[in-house]
């Protein structure tokens, strides 16, 4: 099964994936994850998006693109994929219809995760994660049950906020998202493929809500 699951910043796709990923033995494509880490890395490429990211720009399609080929072609066997924050472009959704025609595989589903404007900020400015597995907390809505200690791996002191968790980048990826990436509703819904959800729900319901889309 192929899935996506698309959203503005903040509205959850992250969380919601590695629920579904544990669940149906997918794989998580995250290319937000993917080009956080190439930046970490220091490689040329990280060192190209760092600023973009930074602001809360785009990075151009085909380095997202490149990172996503990448990965379905070094995964032959997986049991399929949830692609989180990817894709963000038409040019990128048709890259990837290519890249599973080109390999006899289709998107099964699109799940568009809907929250307020005022929900997203008030959820982005107020996370943050363990740099060790990745899970996401909130200040106010899921902090750590013990102080700086994490739930998941019980790492100590390996909280971080992203950079571009402020407001003013916040606000460049919600332009950003309605101007480039919103029209991909259309796109997939003229495809047959789109499921739209609350997005505004707590984890559990809106866990609930994806899990019947998907039949399970
Ligand atoms: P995310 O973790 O999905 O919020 O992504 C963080 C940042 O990475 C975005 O604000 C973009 O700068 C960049 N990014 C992630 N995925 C994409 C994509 N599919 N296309 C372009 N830029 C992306």
């Amino acid at each position: 099964m192929n899935l996506i699951l698309l959203g503005p910043p903040g509205a959850g796709k992250g969380t919601q994936s590695r629920l579904v990923e544990e669940k149906f033995g997918l794989m998580q494509l995250s290319t937000g994850d993917m080009l956080r880490a190439a930046k970490t890395s220091g490689s040329d490429m990280g060192k190209l998006v760092a600023k973009v990211m930074e602001k809360g720009d785009l990075v151009t399609d085909e380095i997202v693109i490149a990172l996503i080929a990448e990965q379905l072609e070094s995964h032959p066997d997986s049991k399929g994929f949830i692609f989180d924050g990817f894709p963000r472009t038409l040019a990128q959704a048709d890259s990837l219809a290519n890249l599973f025609e080109k390999k006899n595989q289709r998107l099964d589903k699109v799940i568009e995760m809907r929250v307020e404007d005022e929900a997203l900020i008030r959820r982005v400015t107020g996370r943050f994660n363990c740099t060790v597995c990745g899970e996401v907390y909130h200040k106010d809505s899921k902090p750590s049950k013990v102080k700086n200690v994490c739930d998941n791996c019980r790492a100590v002191d390996s909280f971080i906020q992203r950079s571009d968790d402020n407001e003013e980048s916040f606000r460049t990826r919600l332009v950003n998202y309605y101007r480039d990436t919103s029209p991909l509703i259309g796109y997939y819904h003229a495809k047959g493929l789109l499921n739209s959800i609350d997005g505004l729900l707590d984890i559990n319901k809106t866990q609930q809500n994806i899990l019947e889309i998907l039949g399970a």
